[in-house]
């Protein structure tokens, strides 16, 4: 018996895009603050993907702040919830009904996607200051690789490149995004 799957088929303009999965919290807003560049990077999405917004929260707690980032754009297709998630830890990209080689997650926490790990964008979480001074630019950062993206027929070559990417930039600058192995660097034993 094949499970059900967490979309519907797509219908109207949304016919043969390809899915972007967005997590909520800490990805597109944290508390009842957006993060800088939501309206920019939503704009820029919007007609290039179908956007799911994915939020393992409760539909009680998320759907408001939802309907308010919707409400000013119109971007999000379809919307689920903490009850489409398999034991409140993973959400299961395979079982969206969708092709999986055109399908992208945004989540701070990729390991909510650890079952489809080839189709997940990590990003670092965004802590509000709430003093409205956050600077932050790692949704508009994402803009131009996710338009690129949408062009392509398989997108999991391209994904796995881009990690690969800022695991080097972040070792070898900041070392933020990518926690160091325990041991250091790897050092290359002499032969002999
Ligand atoms: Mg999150």
């Amino acid at each position: 018996m094949g499970q059900e799957n967490l979309l519907p088929p797509q219908v109207g303009a949304q016919v043969g895009r390809p899915t972007l999965v967005l997590d909520l919290d800490n990805t597109l807003i944290d508390g009842s603050v957006s993060r800088p560049g939501l309206d920019q990077f939503l704009h820029a999405v919007k007609d290039l993907y179908e956007v799911v917004l994915f939020t393992a929260g409760t539909r009680e707690c998320a759907e408001k702040i939802v309907d308010e980032i919707d409400r000013k754009h119109g971007s999000i297709a379809h919307r689920l919830y903490g009850d489409s998630c398999v034991d409140f830890v993973i959400k299961p990209a395979a079982l969206l009904g969708r092709d999986m080689k055109r399908v992208v997650v945004v989540d701070d926490k990729p390991e909510m996607f650890k079952k489809n790990v080839e189709n997940a964008l990590p990003i670092k979480p965004f802590f509000s200051k709430g003093n409205g001074d956050d600077e932050d630019e790692e949704l508009l950062k994402l803009i131009p690789f996710l338009t690129l993206l949408a062009k392509m027929n398989d997108f999991r070559a391209a994904i796995f490149e881009w990690k690969k990417q800022k695991t080097q930039k972040s070792s070898s600058s900041d070392g933020t995004a990518v926690p160091k192995k325990k041991g250091g660097a790897t050092t290359k034993k002499k032969s002999r």
